[in-house]
């Protein structure tokens, strides 16, 4: 293994050092690319369904309804932002239907202990303006964000019509009626002028497909679905149920680096199976008041959250309001927005950027030695690949977890992951570790919920199936939103679309447009859809400035950033130019071109 040069933090990194860091990220990629890519992975259904049921809903409680046939302007599939926007438009009856036994998405399910959101609370929590609530921390606690959702359904009265633990399961648009049918796993089929989709995009958690997973006789389950009946305790701590017990976590992603400290508090002993180390950065979590914030000024939220976009954008903010180590990293993680690359030829940018890239990786592995004890711990705790390789993550406990007696690190790489899992443990290069339980932090499919999964099938003009009319030549959408031969269907999501590390924020930009789509179509009694030209200039506008990232993902290590080490294809995926450019042009959309998909409401064949 090439030895690395030790550059100080925030040092320029010498040529030399480059070069070496270049080869050792190259072999520490090669050591984990595995030939079967995404397919390691077990789907968490069938006989191992049992790790994606909702363990905050009796089953009997959630079946307690009659099916229902009626109909609603608009059926919002997960939605509660959409749901909100629409409210405040003033459109009549809004059903949302939930897979969850209440609103919160990501955070109804995800209560695993020390849970909280590393983006800043007061830019990450939507309609903070609309409901007055001001945060109490930086980052704040899961259990927290769970009930500002909760708030915000309440405020916009979106109780009402809910549908909870209940899976849309096809959308089928009725020519006829002018309608969509919607059916679900509770058997109702009832009809709604228009459809949101809003399934969320890393929601549906998945096992890896270690042989003999099923064996395992001890306890074991996702920590998306963290059972607190047998560990005892609440997102705060206190597992007294584990007290004795040998517990084994797979995984050290963002979700691994926030519940392992935990764990290491409460367990008798914890074996960590890492495969590959997160980057761990500084957190430094603090209370904050209204006055920090500037909270006793009308439209704080929306300022700030805006300031936020801008700076994680690569765009002219003037000062940073929120000023952590996401804003201060912004360039290297989104390098690839034209934003960033304004300055130079690309041979130079390309230099600056790795530099860069460089001393902030030496940052973070210094950060390792400095906080473990242990010489060969720390060695295997360090990171080897760019930093935009993988979700950063942010811990000021994660790497003092490792200098306790009752944790032990199971470095798997070698292995490509754990091995073999026995009816008492698990098997790591040779060795068996006993464990009285299983948890799997290892995280979430991407693109298997929703209408791209091909779980949901969705039926549109001439029964024609979207991901059917998509197969041959691709996505084909106006801003992502909406498709031509699917009418009064709205689409949330990030494809052909703009993301962002606040998604909160994007997606409450979504529901702001989904939600006008549907005031402009019910004020002028016209149908959604656009037309076959708007989809062509969309997808022309896309590719102009796709990003050229292949290169950069194919050299990354392996992870669901790049598809595991397969590399992610450039082409028109998303809009080019960040989500606060995409912002801008939708509201100048929405002012001056709208009509281009209100079309008359009379059927017609083929548009
Ligand atoms: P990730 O997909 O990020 O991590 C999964 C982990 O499981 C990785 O460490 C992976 O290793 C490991 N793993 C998978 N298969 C095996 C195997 N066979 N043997 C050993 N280890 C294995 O999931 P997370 O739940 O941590 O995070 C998912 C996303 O959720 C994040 O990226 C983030 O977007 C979001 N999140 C956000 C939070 C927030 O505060 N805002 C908090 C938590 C999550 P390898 O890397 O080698 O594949």
């Amino acid at each position: 293994m090439t030895t690395i040069p030790h550059t100080a933090s925030h040092q320029a990194p010498s040529r030399e050092e480059l070069e070496a860091l270049r080869q050792r990220y190259r072999a520490e990629r090669k050591r984990r690319v595995r030939p079967d890519g995404v397919a390691q992975y077990q789907a968490t259904d069938a006989e191992f369904g049992y790790y994606a049921a909702d363990p905050y809903v009796a089953e009997t409680e959630a079946a307690d309804r009659e099916p229902l046939h009626d109909t609603v302007d608009v059926a919002v599939v997960g939605g509660i932002l959409a749901g909100a926007r629409l409210r405040q438009r003033g459109v009549g009856s809004v059903r949302i239907v939930e897979t969850g036994g209440d609103f919160g998405g990501t955070w109804y399910w995800n209560r695993y202990p020390g849970i909280h959101c590393d983006i800043e609370s007061h830019v990450y929590l939507p309609m903070l303006d609309e409901t007055g609530y001001v945060p109490e921390w930086k980052y704040a606690p899961g259990e927290e964000i769970r009930r500002h959702a909760v708030r915000v359904a309440r405020r916009f009265d979106l109780y009402e019509d809910a549908l909870f633990s209940t899976s849309v399961t096809a959308l089928t648009w009725d020519e006829t009626t002018g309608t969509w049918v919607v059916a679900t796993d509770r058997g109702d089929a009832f009809r709604a002028t228009y459809v949101v989709t809003a399934t969320g995009t890393l929601s549906t958690p998945k096992l890896p497909g270690i042989p003999g997973i099923e064996a395992f006789k001890g306890h074991t389950f996702h920590t998306s679905r963290w059972d607190y009946a047998y560990t005892g305790g609440t997102p705060d701590g206190g597992m007294t149920g584990l007290a004795d017990k040998r517990v084994g976590v797979v995984g050290t992603g963002a979700t691994g680096i926030q519940v392992i400290p935990m764990l290491a508090q409460d367990a008798g002993h914890v074996h960590v199976f890492q495969r590959t180390p997160s980057t761990v950065d500084v957190r430094a979590n603090r209370r904050t008041t209204a006055r920090d914030v500037g909270a006793d000024r009308e439209g704080w939220a929306h300022e700030r959250r805006e300031n936020y976009l801008r700076i994680v954008s690569g765009e002219p903010a003037g000062q940073d309001l929120v000023a952590d180590r996401w804003t201060e990293s912004a360039g290297l993680l989104e390098k690839l927005l034209p934003s960033f690359r304004r300055q130079g030829d690309r041979e130079t940018f390309e230099a600056a950027y790795e530099a860069a890239d460089a001393a902030k990786m030496n940052e973070l592995r210094a950060r390792v030695e400095q906080t473990v004890t242990d010489p060969d711990t720390a060695e295997r705790l360090k990171p080897w690949y760019r930093y935009a390789c993988k979700r950063p993550t942010f811990s000021d406990q994660y790497y003092d977890a490792f200098n306790r007696d009752n944790v032990t690190l199971v470095d798997t790489a070698d292995t490509h992951g754990i091995e073999r899992v026995t009816e008492h443990g698990v098997v790591v290069g040779g060795t068996t570790y006993e464990l009285d339980c299983l948890i799997f932090a290892t995280g979430f499919s991407v693109g298997t919920s929703g209408v791209l999964s091909g779980k949901l099938p969705v039926h549109g003009r001439g029964g024609t199936q979207l991901l059917h009319a998509w197969a041959s030549r691709g996505p084909r959408t106006l801003h992502g939103f909406t498709s031509n031969g699917f009418p009064n269907l709205i689409q949330m999501g990030s494809l052909q679309n703009a993301s962002s590390v606040n998604f909160t924020h994007v997606l409450d930009e979504q529901a702001v447009h989904a939600a006008a789509l549907v005031a402009a179509a019910e004020a002028e009694g016209a149908l959604v859809e656009p037309s076959r030209e708007a989809e062509d200039a969309w997808l022309a506008a896309l590719a102009e400035d796709a990003p050229d990232h292949e290169w950069f993902h194919a050299e990354c290590t392996p992870g669901y950033y790049n598809r595991e080490g397969r590399g992610r294809p450039n082409g028109p995926t998303a809009y080019p130019h960040g989500a606060h450019a995409f912002h801008r042009l939708l509201k100048r959309w929405r002012e001056d071109s709208m009509t281009e998909v209100l079309q008359p409401r009379t059927p017609t064949k083929d548009r």
